[in-house]
């Protein structure tokens, strides 16, 4: 599992680009902190030299998340994930697949797969070894295709081969995590979730928005600011925003919608 640790944030001594190293496995939105993933510690937050300063950072109002989400929201109504799939098992596979890969590596290796194999017991009569070969192009996947069998398995046999609706359940399936229940309860059920990737991550501490230590904290602290109204698409808004705008390393804070709200002090504008 992707360690994520937060860096602090500093206006007095701004610091170099975050450096994440290029990997062809880095985590993409929405994957990273899965039960597979096995990761050294990646920093994503604000600097260290701030970190006693996150405390005084002026926390948003209540209207000020409004304006944020009334502009995500304006400017792209119906947020899409980005992970291609064909019903809530299909889902439920490429979110475990998708664990420190892209998401366009996921979808290349599952658009010949999911046409062999779109249901659990599909996915059974495929088997393993050959269902190696159709996800071989992504990282980790000897024990993906393991994870995706066994989960395929538990689903015949405990829950009549449909993807489970509640947190545990979906938690209880191999490889499948926190972030996998919350992606799957948001995209297939439309449950209010939010699932705390990379991006999610970087994005809630860098603005300030929703500071925390770990996805957790991240997670419940966007659970408790964003208003409801808002919560069925925040996950979307929040990584498409830290995938497209505010990067890991350049922050494109000069077209940023959100930038006169941002409380990060290092943004460039
Ligand atoms: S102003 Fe910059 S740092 Fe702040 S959210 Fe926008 S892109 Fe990110």
């Amino acid at each position: 599992m992707a360690k994520i640790t937060r860096r602090p944030l500093t206006k007095s001594k701004p610091t170099p680009p975050q450096r994440v190293k290029k990997s062809r496995n880095r985590p993409a939105a929405g994957q990273g902190l899965e039960k597979s993933a096995k990761k050294p510690a990646t920093k994503l937050g604000p600097s260290r030299a701030t970190k006693k300063s996150i405390k005084a950072i002026k926390p948003w109002t209540p209207a000020e998340v409004r304006e944020a989400f009334s502009r995500f929201r304006k400017a792209n109504p119906e947020p899409k994930g980005e992970l291609e799939h064909l019903n809530p098992y299909t889902l439920l596979v490429a979110v475990v697949l998708s664990a420190q890969a892209t998401d366009a590596g996921v979808n290349k290796a599952t658009r010949e797969l999911f046409r062999v194999a779109d249901t659990p017991q599909k996915m059974l009569a495929l088997g393993e070894e050959r269902l190696r070969d159709y996800i071989k192009t992504i990282g980790l996947y000897r024990n993906k295709a393991k994870n995706v069998i066994a989960l395929s398995e538990k689903l015949l046999a405990e829950f009549g081969g449909v993807v489970p609706r509640t947190r545990a359940e979906l938690e209880s399936l191999p490889g499948a995590g926190r972030k996998t229940a919350n992606v799957v309860l948001n995209m297939a059920y439309g449950e209010r979730t939010m699932a705390v990737d990379t991006h999610v991550f970087r994005v809630g501490n860098r603005t300030g928005l929703a500071p925390g230590n770990t996805p957790l904290e991240v997670e419940l602290e966007l659970e408790r600011v964003i208003p409801a109204e808002f919560m069925l698409h925040a996950h979307h808004w929040l990584i498409l925003h830290g995938r497209y705008t505010c990067l890991a390393r350049k922050p494109r804070c000069e077209v940023c919608l959100i930038n006169d709200l941002c409380r990060w002090p290092e943004k460039t504008v």
